[in-house]
Order: structure tokens, then C-alpha cells, then sequence
């Protein structure tokens, strides 16, 4: 029987993560990855490199430059004709980055010195994880630690069975061969909205389904109000709030769904349709019971905030356990594991997380929005910048959103930004380390930027806190 200082289950970015910094840390690692991808290779990478975040933001950025070429080239004097976009091509350039990565992750393991092995992990008592190998036969590896990253899978719904042809989930809607001309989409979360654009932005028109009154409610509302209005009034996204989907039907290669407003029942039929209602832990067959780990009622691993399970010496991290399910969370908790096992104490700030929205403009976000800070009675002021007043945005004929900064009322502690812009990702990122500084908006707004960036519109924000905001006219005006 092998025997390892650390065994680590799944590889996606949470799993590789922990298993190459455990290897750094002079560990003997296994990481044991079950799923082949599209091409017949092993799945290294999870979700995140496989089917989420990189093949999803290969399409995002193909079809940004066919919008920017159709739409927007003429304003600077660049005329296109007979612009097309061959989708073969661009899936298989999609298809080529995630070859490219996945493989990558296999050298880092051989660089580092981590054992790859294929098959289904299982995690038994005493501290042991049952291989169950592609051949069928079982291997049993010994192990000191064992690390559980084994993920999630989208959520499937009984109204709306997919077959991965007609009715896809977001693996299936990042390999349509040509562009829908009508197409259904269920839930405007953040995945929904970014395959929704892939999509139209292509010609598709869509439609989003989404059962909640309320548009991107985990999003400061000011930002998520302004997001409605670009995507439905510039983009022509039919977002349709307190849309709740009861029935699908095929029918001559096309999808009847059934759904129910405030109206009544509803009907609407599409050429594909994708069931985007959000994600669930990858659990089952996973833990034995009679190891100790606890599973709560929706699948998560029960974890502390140093992700350690209730059985010692076993951790889980990323989508598997609570908190965001983003992969750079998974990442970093990836991290504190492999660091707290070499005896570190490596600890992790988990209201420092950014969140983003793909669509363009990029949302980004980090910290509380008003609505949280309000439901907590905590006293803030915010500061607002739009990009139409950025000299970079024009000049890139980027203009829509807004900075805006949260702060503490009393002690000026930055406490939020939420971003709706270009490049929103980016600038958010420099808000992320100010707010691990426990810096202030005056902080930031002493702090010299270069001119001319889009950041200087996140200065400009953390100005309007106190009303210093040069570039615009001031709401408040305090000395
Ligand atoms: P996963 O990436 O799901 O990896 C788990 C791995 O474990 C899988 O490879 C699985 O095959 C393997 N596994 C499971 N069970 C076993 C077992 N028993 N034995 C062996 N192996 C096993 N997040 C972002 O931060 N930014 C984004 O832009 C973003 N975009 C996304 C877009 C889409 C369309 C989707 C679907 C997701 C996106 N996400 C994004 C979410 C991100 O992909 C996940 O948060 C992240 O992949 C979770 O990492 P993980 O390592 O916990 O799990
Ligand atoms: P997320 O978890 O961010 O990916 O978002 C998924 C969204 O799907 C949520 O906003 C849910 O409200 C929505 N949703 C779930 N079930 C249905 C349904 N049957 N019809 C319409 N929307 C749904």
C-alpha cells in the first residue's frame, strides 16, 4: 500500500493548489482526479479549467470583439465589412486553451514532485482513501492528511431534464456548434448572465428566466440597478424577474417551457435552452461513514474556518465546503491547508473575497454593499465615480458604469467596492489589498495614481467619501 504525507481528492483549483504547495513544503503528495475532459484527457484543472471559468471567459473575450468590431469600430473611423464569426473556430480555440492549461497543471505536478493518479477517491476510516482505478480495480493509499476538493456540478431541475442537446447545463452551452436564434436561459446568476451574453452578442435572442422578484440580489443594489439597465435597454437581454419554470417540453427538435408570473402560466419555446440555477457539492460515494466528517443537508462538508473537518488530520476546501463558490476561494484555502499542515499558521480573510460578473461591463465586488451594512445598523458613506467622467473610458469609448466606495461613517475603514465597468475585475483587485491593509478611503485617495487609467476612477471614488472628488461635481462638499 502507497503511503503519502498528503492525499489530496480532486484537482480542480482548489485540490491542485493545496497539492502543489503541500509538495513545495517538502510533502510526499498524491492528487487523485476521476474525470476526462472533452479531448480524452484527464480532467486537471476541475470545473474551473475544464468547463467554467477559462473556457467561459475564452468565449466572452471572442464574441467582446465581435461585438466591438460590428458595434463600435465606426466611432473611431474603422469600417468592417462583411463581418462574420465562424463558431466552429472559436469553440475549437476555446477548446485549444483548455488543452493547453489542463496540461499544464500535469507539469507543475511533475515539476513538483506530485503523484497524479486517475481514478474515483473515496475517503475511508483510519485515515485511508479507497482508488477506485479507470480498470475497475481498487487501490488503497495510506495517508497522514487527506484533503477533500472534490467540488460541484451544476444543479439539475425535474422541469427541465438536460440532454446535453436541446436542453444543455453550462458545460453544454459552451459547445453550441452555431448560434441559437432563440434562446432560453433559466437563472440570472452569474453564470446565466455570462453564457446569456456569449449568446446574444453572437445575434441569439434571448430570454432569461429568473424565478426571483429581485435582479442579482447578493449585488449592491445601486450597482445591480444600473446593470438591468445596460443589459436589457443596450444589450436587448429579456431579463424576466418572478419567472419560475414548471415544465419543458420537446418538440420537433425545439423546447416548449412552461413558466408562472404574476400573471399566470406562461409559454415560450426556444431552440436550446440552458438551465443555469446554480451549483451543488459533489458529495455522494465520497466519505465513509464511519470516518468521522460530517455532510450537511445540502451535501457540504462541515469545515471550521481552517477548513478542518471534525475527524482529525481530514480538510475539505472549495466548492465542497461553504463560503463563495469562486475558484480563486478555493485557491486560497488550498493554500492555508497544505501551510497549516507543514505546522504554519496560515490563517484566511474570507470577508476579503472579490466576486465578479463577467458580462461588459465586468461587475466586481469586494466587501459589504449598503444594503448588508444597512440590515447591520453599521453607519457608512459612500462615494460614487462614473466612468463617463474618465478620460481613459472616453478615449476607449468604455463609458458605462461607476466606482463606488463604501466607508465607515466614523473611522473612514473602507468597507466596500462595488464596480460596474470596464475592466471592473481588474480595479477591484486594488481595493481587495487596500481592504487586507485595513486602509482607509483617505488612504486611498492620498495615494498617487497614473494618468490616464481607469483606475483613477477608483481614486476618485474613495474622493467622493468626503466630497474631494475633482472630476466631477460633488454632491456633498466638505472641507
Ligand atoms: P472543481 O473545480 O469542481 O474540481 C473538483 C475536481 O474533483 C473535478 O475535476 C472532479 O472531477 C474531481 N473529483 C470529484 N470527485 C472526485 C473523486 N471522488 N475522486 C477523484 N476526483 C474527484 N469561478 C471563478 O472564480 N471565476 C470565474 O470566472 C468562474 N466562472 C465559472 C464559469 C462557469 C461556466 C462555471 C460552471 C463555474 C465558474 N466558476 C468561476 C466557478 C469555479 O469553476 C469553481 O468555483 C471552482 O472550479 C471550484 O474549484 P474546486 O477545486 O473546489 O472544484
Ligand atoms: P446562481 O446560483 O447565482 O447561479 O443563480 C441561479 C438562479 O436560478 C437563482 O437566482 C435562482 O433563483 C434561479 N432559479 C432556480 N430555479 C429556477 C426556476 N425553476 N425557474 C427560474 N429560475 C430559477
Amino acid at each position: 500500500m502507497s503511503k503519502f504525507d498528503v492525499v489530496v481528492i480532486g484537482s480542480g483549483p482548489a485540490g491542485y493548489v493545496a497539492a502543489i504547495r503541500a509538495a513545495q513544503l517538502g510533502m510526499k503528495v498524491a492528487c487523485i482526479e476521476k474525470s476526462r475532459n472533452k479531448t480524452g484527457a484527464l480532467g486537471y484543472g476541475g470545473t474551473c479549467l475544464n468547463v467554467g471559468c477559462i473556457p467561459s471567459k475564452a468565449l466572452l473575450d471572442s464574441t467582446h470583439k465581435f461585438v466591438e468590431a460590428a458595434h463600435d469600430f465606426d466611432v473611431h473611423g474603422i469600417s468592417v465589412k462583411d463581418l462574420s464569426i465562424d463558431v466552429p473556430t472559436m469553440i475549437a480555440r476555446k477548446d485549444k486553451i483548455v488543452k493547453q492549461l489542463t496540461s499544464g497543471v500535469g507539469q507543475l505536478f511533475k515539476a513538483n514532485g506530485v503523484t497524479g493518479i486517475e481514478g474515483a477517491g473515496r475517503v475511508l476510516a483510519s485515515k485511508q482513501v479507497e482508488v477506485t482505478l479507470p480498470d475497475g480495480k481498487i487501490e488503497t493509499l495510506d495517508a497522514e492528511n487527506i484533503i477533500i476538493a472534490a467540488g460541484s456540478v451544476p444543479i439539475d431541475i425535474p422541469p427541465a431534464p438536460v440532454d446535453q442537446d436541446v436542453i444543455v447545463d453550462s458545460t453544454g452551452a459552451l459547445e453550441f456548434l452555431e448560434v441559437p436564434k432563440k434562446l432560453g436561459v433559466i437563472g440570472a446568476g452569474v453564470i446565466g448572465l455570462e453564457l446569456s451574453s456569449v449568446w446574444a452578442r453572437l445575434g441569439a435572442e434571448v430570454i432569461i428566466l429568473e424565478a426571483l422578484d429581485e435582479f442579482l440580489p447578493t449585488v449592491d443594489a445601486q450597482i445591480s440597478k444600473e446593470a438591468k439597465k445596460i443589459f436589457t435597454k443596450k444589450q436587448g437581454l429579456d431579463i424576466r424577474l418572478g419567472a419560475r419554470v414548471t415544465a419543458t417540453e420537446l418538440v420537433k427538435g425545439q423546447v416548449k417551457v412552461t413558466y408562472s408570473d404574476k400573471n399566470g402560466e406562461q409559454k415560450e419555446t426556444f431552440d436550446k435552452l440552458i438551465v443555469s440555477v446554480g451549483r451543488r457539492p459533489q458529495s455522494e460515494n465520497l466519505i465513509s461513514a464511519d470516518c468521522g466528517v460530517s455532510i450537511d443537508q445540502r451535501g457540504f462538508v462541515f469545515v471550521n474556518e481552517y477548513c478542518e473537518t471534525e475527524a482529525l488530520g481530514i480538510y475539505a476546501i472549495g466548492d465542497i465546503v461553504r463560503g463563495p463558490m469562486l475558484a480563486h476561494k478555493g485557491s486560497e484555502e488550498g493554500v492555508m491547508v497544505a501551510e497549516r499542515i507543514a505546522g504554519k499558521k496560515t490563517a484566511m480573510n474570507y470577508d476579503c473575497i472579490p466576486g465578479v460578473i463577467y458580462t461588459h461591463p465586468e461587475i466586481a465586488q469586494v466587501g459589504q454593499t449598503e444594503e448588508q451594512l444597512k440590515a447591520d445598523g453599521i453607519e457608512y458613506k459612500t462615494g460614487v465615480f462614473p466612468f463617463a467622467a474618465s478620460g481613459r473610458a472616453l478615449a476607449a469609448n468604455d463609458t458605462d458604469g461607476m466606482v463606488k466606495m463604501i466607508a465607515h461613517a466614523e473611522t473612514d475603514r473602507v468597507l466596500g467596492c462595488h464596480i460596474i465597468g470596464p475592466s471592473a475585475a481588474d480595479l477591484v483587485q486594488q481595493i481587495v489589498i487596500a481592504m487586507e491593509f485595513g486602509s482607509s478611503a483617505e488612504d486611498i485617495g492620498m495615494t498617487v495614481f497614473g494618468h490616464p487609467t481607469l483606475s483613477e476612477a477608483v481614486h476618485e471614488a474613495a474622493l467622493a467619501v468626503e466630497g474631494h472628488a475633482i472630476h466631477i461635481a460633488n454632491k456633498k462638499k466638505r472641507k
